[in-house]
């Protein structure tokens, strides 16, 4: 496409890069490439007076506790607000940095037209289904097995029916079908230990790079990682289950995603507790006393601290590290240890119908791993008009790329690389959008590396006496809304057992 084109197309830059405060310190002193050479460190759309103050060493004088409650859950994602809806028999706080709730789990609208950011698509033998149903959702099932768009040709069921057409010569197609029997053979439970201590890479040699491409533009789409650094046993679950949805595909989503469940979760909790919500609040302080926790927060340019019995944090852990004073060293390094990637999601918008192929298509090759058209799910219902067909682009980046989210020209830039191959991808997708949406998250997806799941996880989740730990990176093995409902479940019964003075109930979720 012709820059004079694309200035005729209005992009639109939203979405928070520092991901949390304090920042990863990393990002600001370490950025690459041209977005650092011409830009500095600034973030263009954030105010980050109190990042830069913390990352400078500032030691923020924290005045005395205003307020008691009985919890503090601190991070407005999904986990956070699934804590506060199990906590509502509480006197609970609820704070979020963002000025809206959702976290990772967040849609967005265009004239009415919801779109996601972020978290796609939950299956039904997720406890998140369950949670979903519990909560008042209408279900609604995806019913379409994903294609893949290769060399200019739409594949449809890759991994069913669609491995008989790919477009590559014959002894291509035929190690894409010895790699599927290989994998389908694994017993991933029986060798958990070996499969899950081991990179995918190694599963992937002595077959033909087409099928390395693939898999490393599924990956990081999923897992934010690539074959070399993907533990082999998320990989060759993923795959397995993929089979089997092109046989019956049990996923449901919502128009946006499953940023319906964090709307649905505010929608029921705001009404009842607006006062014990708070967004816009940055928690910059988590100190354990010996009766209590003090919670410390910025709230529009003040400082406040609350007194807590408990204090679950619903916070990636590279932020929580920062935040939660006493760690055990041990613990803090395991934290430490978890990798995420940049992770923008681009919309593309337009008038009319351009993609409608099927729910989630895979572009290996792309500026974007896959495209999945975001009403989706309700194109079917009686007296449903398509009146936009919103696209939305998902774009992992790699880690020493995050310096370009960082300004908008940088993130511009991202949105219409991902526009021009979409509209290269295959013939017909040459249209102009109305308009770009790119959300942009610095640290959003945390990588499936070797070893984070057994070794990793259990000791970055170990309470700190009244302070407990959810969110999703918590869980494993791959970040999931499901399992950020579920760190919260367990970090809420962790709560009551400690405020009934009871042994912490053991976890159960290790493998291996
Ligand atoms: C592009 C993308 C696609 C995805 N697709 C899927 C999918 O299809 N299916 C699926 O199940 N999952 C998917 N995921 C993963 C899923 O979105 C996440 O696992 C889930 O949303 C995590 O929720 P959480 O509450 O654990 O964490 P987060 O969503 O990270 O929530 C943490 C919250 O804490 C807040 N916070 C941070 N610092 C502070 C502070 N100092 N004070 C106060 N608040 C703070 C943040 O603003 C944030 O709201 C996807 C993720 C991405 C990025």
């Amino acid at each position: 496409m012709s820059a004079n084109r694309r200035d005729f197309i209005k992009f639109v830059v939203a979405g928070a890069v520092t991901a949390g405060c304090p920042i990863d310190l990393s990002l600001v002193a370490a950025q690459t490439g041209d977005a650092q050479k011409s830009h500095g460190a600034d973030v263009d759309g954030e105010d980050n007076r109190i990042c830069h103050q913390v990352r400078d060493g500032r030691v923020f004088s924290r005045p005395p506790a205003s307020a008691r409650h009985d919890v503090v859950i601190v991070g407005g994602g999904v986990s956070g607000l699934a804590a506060a809806y199990r906590l509502q028999h509480r006197d609970f706080l609820l704070l979020e940095k963002e000025p809206h709730w959702g976290g990772n789990a967040y849609g967005m609208e265009y004239e009415g037209n919801i779109y996601g950011t972020g978290s796609a698509f939950l299956t039904k033998d997720e406890y998140a289904y369950t949670f979903s149903k519990e909560i008042g959702l209408e279900m609604l099932p995806i019913d379409s097995s994903d294609a893949s768009i290769i060399r200019g040709e739409l594949v449809p069921d890759t991994w069913g029916d669609g491995l008989n057409k790919l477009p590559y010569p014959p002894p291509v197609r035929e190690s894409f079908k010895k790699f599927k029997k290989e994998m389908l053979a694994i017993d991933v439970e029986k060798r958990s230990k070996e499969v899950y201590g081991k990179p995918f890479s190694d599963f992937l040699k002595g077959y033909p790079e087409e099928l390395k491409l693939w898999w490393d533009n599924f990956g990081p789409s999923n897992w934010g990682a690539t074959s070399e650094e993907t533990t082999a046993g998320l990989a060759i679950e993923a795959l397995q289950e993929m089979v089997e949805e092109s046989r019956t595909d049990d996923r449901y989503t919502w128009p946006g995603g499953l940023g319906a469940i964090t709307k649905k979760l505010a929608d029921i909790l705001l009404p009842k507790y607006k006062d014990h919500m708070q967004t816009g609040a940055t928690t910059v302080a988590v100190v354990s006393e010996k009766e209590q926790v003090l919670v410390t927060y910025m709230l529009g340019g003040e400082l406040k601290t609350v007194a807590a019995k408990a204090v679950i944090m619903a916070t990636p852990k590279f932020i929580t590290r920062h935040i939660v004073e006493g760690l055990p060293e041990k613990q803090s390094d395991a934290m430490h240890q978890i990798r995420y990637i940049p992770y923008p999601v681009v919309n593309l918008i337009f008038d009319k119908p351009v993609f409608n192929h099927g729910y989630d298509t895979w572009c290996p090759g792309s500026a974007f791993t896959d495209v999945v058209v975001a009403d989706w799910v309700i194109r079917k219902q009686p007296g449903y008009q398509q009146k936009f067909n919103i696209l939305s682009c998902y774009t992992p980046m790699k880690e020493d790329e995050r310096g370009y989210l960082l300004n908008e020209i940088g993130a511009r830039k991202i949105a219409a690389n991902v526009l021009s191959d979409f509209q290269k991808l295959m013939p017909g997708l040459n249209v102009d959008p109305i308009e770009v949406h790119i959300y942009r998250r610095g640290h959003p997806l945390y990588m499936s590396t070797p070893g984070l799941y057994t070794q990793v996880q259990p000791l970055a989740r170990q309470p700190l006496d009244r302070v407990f730990f959810a969110n999703t990176d918590s869980e494993g093995p791959e970040s999931t809304t499901n399992t950020g409902i579920l760190a919260a479940q367990r970090a809420v019964k962790e709560v009551e057992a400690r405020l009934a003075g009871k042994p912490a109930p053991k976890p159960k979720t290790v493998v291996g």
